[in-house]
């Protein structure tokens, strides 16, 4: 199946090929890296990759550029981020449907990516002009007061899942707080972050505010972490190169925000509304085909409805339409590649001999391309690897308990905390397992886990630091205290 282009058509047309984005122009890169439509694989266009002389070179041009962007007046860098916020937003339908095709997600999935990519830059250009310091109580004949400044140039190291939505999580705060920037997206997810560049310097942004360099994680993405002009890291990926990332950033004392993965709850106590919640549950843990961070994959669940919420999951899952990502009807998407798929393939093949019993999926689905059936494994046990490791595909593992108590237990037995859903209909219970699960975020009644106007982020092993909310834009602010003698 070769993709459907005419719902993107020019967008591809737009961008020459081989081409990275450094101090507001184009330049031929030393490397290609094929920027793919994830069903068919064919290639949609041959995009620039970097080698560290070239990061080296994105890296001097946001060094050169920080001082003007730092002065610009903060009502022009609103301005401006509002205005890439309507060049998006004018356009949305393209991106949307190239968002689909270049990540492998429903277009449904991709439409939500791209609003909120515009209602991110909207928010932190809100931002831009209202960023006060304060004035301190002072001793005797002293004036004393807070100046928050940027930090600098900042570097974005972005995953494949979301590739233009988790770039803008850190662009809108960074270029709000008057920062500049190098992103270095995934190497599966390349070009929308390359062709954003591109709508920010159509819309007036100034050459070296916002580079964006394709390259390979291990060597020019870490040379990005190294290079002595980077102040602060924003890195969004694996726990595992989270940790190397923030080893290498410690040399520098460079700030660094880490957002990593997880393997998030949804409790479904006895008292539940089980319509909203057998919904909302596989919302939760089947869009993207389970490809995020967030995805709540272990469903703890009270024995006394146990029986009837599995059969019900079952229900739901299997409903799924698998499809075309760019048939709206289409629920439920490919993963990102054959070896994603074999690593979820191999982690259902795990549960079955760990002992927990299949009740639908675990198998590829049958349509061309790296799809998964949407899998319900009921009798797991927190202490199995497919219950405790993040999958990244569409499994969900269903763990029966006994009680309230025993369901904040288990769901805090674990080495991460990102995200957490509850359902229950008792207001008291709802509050109550809110403030005692460890978890950045916990939702109740609804999956949604993100706001733009909340922060998000992990406890333990899902990271440090916050995005979104007025905590994101902190992330790429410093204080300054400033003392003065008034005698
Ligand atoms: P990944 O860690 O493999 O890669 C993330 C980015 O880091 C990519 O751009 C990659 O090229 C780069 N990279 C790889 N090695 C590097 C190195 N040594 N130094 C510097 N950069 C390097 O993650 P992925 O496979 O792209 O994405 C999936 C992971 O991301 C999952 O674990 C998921 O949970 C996590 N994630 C977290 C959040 C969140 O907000 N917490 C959101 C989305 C995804
Ligand atoms: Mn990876």
């Amino acid at each position: 199946m070769i993709t459907d282009r005419s719902s993107f058509d020019g967008l591809v047309e737009s961008y020459t090929p081989g081409t990275v984005f450094i101090d507001g122009a184009w330049h031929d890169a030393p490397r290609r890296l094929p920027a793919t439509a994830k069903v068919a694989g064919d290639v949609l266009v041959d995009v620039g990759a970097a080698d560290v002389d070239t990061m080296s070179t994105a890296i001097d041009a946001a060094t050169d550029a920080f001082p003007a962007w730092r002065a610009t007046p903060p009502a022009r860098r609103a301005r401006l981020l509002h205005d890439m916020a309507t060049r998006l937003e004018a356009d949305a339908d393209r991106w949307m449907a190239l968002e689909a095709v270049h990540a492998g997600k429903p277009l449904a999935d991709a439409r939500i990516d791209i609003m909120a990519s515009v209602g991110v830059l909207r928010w932190y250009a809100g931002f831009a002009d209202r960023i006060d310091g304060r004035l301190v109580a002072s001793a005797e004949a002293q004036h004393r007061y807070v100046r928050r400044e940027p930090l600098g140039v900042c570097a974005a190291i972005v995953p494949w899942n979301f590739p233009l939505l988790l770039m803008l999580w850190k662009v809108g705060p960074a270029l709000a707080a008057g920062n500049t920037i190098v992103v270095k997206p995934a190497s599966a997810t390349p070009f929308t972050a390359l062709l954003f560049a591109e709508l920010a310097s159509a819309a007036g942004l100034p050459p070296g505010v916002l580079n964006v360099v394709p390259g390979n994680g291990g060597e020019v993405g870490m040379s990005l972490v190294e290079h002595p002009s980077v102040a602060k890291v924003s890195f969004t990926g694996s726990t595992e190169i989270g940790k190397q990332v923030a080893r290498v950033a410690a040399d520098g004392i460079k700030r660094v925000t880490l957002e990593l993965g997880g393997k998030s709850p949804n409790i479904i106590l006895d008292d539940a509304d089980l319509d909203r919640a057998i919904a909302g549950t596989a919302g939760g843990v089947f869009g993207h085909a389970g490809q995020k961070c967030a995805a709540r994959t272990r469903c703890i669940v009270t024995e006394s409805i146990a029986d009837e919420v599995v059969e019900r999951l079952a229900k739901a899952a299997t409903s799924l339409r698998i499809g075309d990502v760019l048939d709206p009807d289409t629920q439920l998407g490919p993963v990102i590649d054959e070896s994603a798929r074999r690593r979820i393939l191999e982690y259902c093949e795990s549960a079955s001999a760990e002992g927990a019993k299949k009740v639908c999926g675990g198998q590829a689905a049958a349509v061309q391309g790296p799809f998964v059936e949407a899998t319900v494994f009921d009798h797991a046990s927190n202490d199995m690897a497919f219950a405790r490791e993040e999958i990244f595909g569409p499994v969900l593992a269903v763990i029966r308990v006994k009680d309230e108590a025993e369901a904040v237990a288990v769901a805090n037995d674990s080495d991460y905390g990102l995200a957490a859903t509850l359902w229950t209909r008792d207001v008291g219970r709802a509050h109550r397992v809110a403030a005692a699960i460890e978890a950045g975020t916990v939702s109740v009644n609804t999956p949604a886990v993100v706001g733009i106007e909340t922060p998000f982020g992990g406890y333990k092993q899902s990271g440090y630091g916050r995005e979104l909310g007025s905590e994101g834009l902190d992330a790429y602010l410093q204080s300054k205290s400033v003392i003065v003698d008034l005698t």
